[in-house]
C-alpha cells in the first residue's frame, strides 16, 4: 500500500490570515509531501505490507520513523484547523483543561509557552495519558508521543518551516495567532 497524503479539507487559502496561501503550498505540498514520497522509496517493496502509518511510527527507527512520523504529524497538523471552526473547547474535554490549568486562557498561554521553549525544531503537544489526565509537551524533532503510549489531541509545528514566509523569526506572534484557526470540534473527537 503506498502512503497519500489526503486533501485538506479546505483551500490553500483559507486559513488566511494566520497561514497564508504560499505557506500552506510550500508547507503541505512540498515539506509534507516530500516525508511522504520517502517514507514510500524507504518501504520499498515493503510498501504492499498493511501497517498504518500509526504502526510504522510506534515500531520503527531512525529514517523510516523521521518520515513516517513526520508525515503522521502533518496531517495530524493541517486537520486540526477549519475556517468555519468551533472557536473554543466544550463539555468534557472543556471541563478537563479547566481541572489541569484552571482557565482555558491558562492552557492556551502555557501551551504557546511550551512551544517558543522548544530548542530548535519540533512540536508542542496537548496529550492524553492512559488515565485520561491532559498534559502538554514537546519533542524535537520528528518526535510523537504516540511513542510513549500518549493520546495526541492537538498539535503546533514549530519547524522554521511552518511559520518563517509569514512571521519570519517570530515564532510566538505565529504560535499565538494559530488559536484563531484551530476546529475545537476536531480536537473533542479527538479527545472522547
Ligand atoms: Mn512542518
Amino acid at each position: 500500500m503506498k502512503h497519500e497524503l489526503p486533501r485538506l479539507p479546505y483551500a490553500e487559502d483559507a486559513l488566511e490570515p494566520v497561514i497564508s496561501r504560499q505557506t500552506v503550498a510550500f508547507h503541505w505540498g512540498k515539506h509534507a509531501q516530500t516525508y511522504i514520497d520517502k517514507l514510500n522509496e524507504l518501504l520499498g517493496e515493503k510498501a504492499s505490507e498493511e501497517r498504518t502509518l500509526e504502526e510504522i511510527v510506534k515500531e520503527s527507527d531512525g529514517a523510516l520513523f523521521n518520515n513516517a512520523s513526520q508525515t503522521w504529524n502533518h496531517i495530524f497538523y493541517f486537520f486540526s484547523f477549519s475556517p468555519e471552526r468551533k472557536k473554543e473547547p466544550e463539555g468534557a474535554l472543556r471541563k478537563a483543561i479547566e481541572q489541569r490549568w484552571n482557565t482555558f486562557e491558562q492552557f492556551q498561554q502555557e501551551f504557546v509557552g511550551s512551544g517558543v521553549a522548544q530548542f530548535g525544531s519540533g512540536w508542542v503537544w496537548l496529550v492524553k495519558d492512559n488515565e485520561g489526565k491532559l498534559d502538554i509537551i514537546k519533542t524535537g524533532n520528528a518526535g510523537n508521543p504516540l511513542t510513549e503510549g500518549l493520546t495526541p489531541l492537538l498539535t503546533f509545528d514549530v519547524w522554521e518551516h511552518a511559520y518563517y514566509l509569514d512571521y519570519q523569526n517570530r515564532r510566538a506572534d505565529y504560535l499565538h495567532e494559530l488559536w484563531k484557526i484551530v476546529d475545537w470540534s476536531v480536537v473533542e473527537k479527538r479527545y472522547l
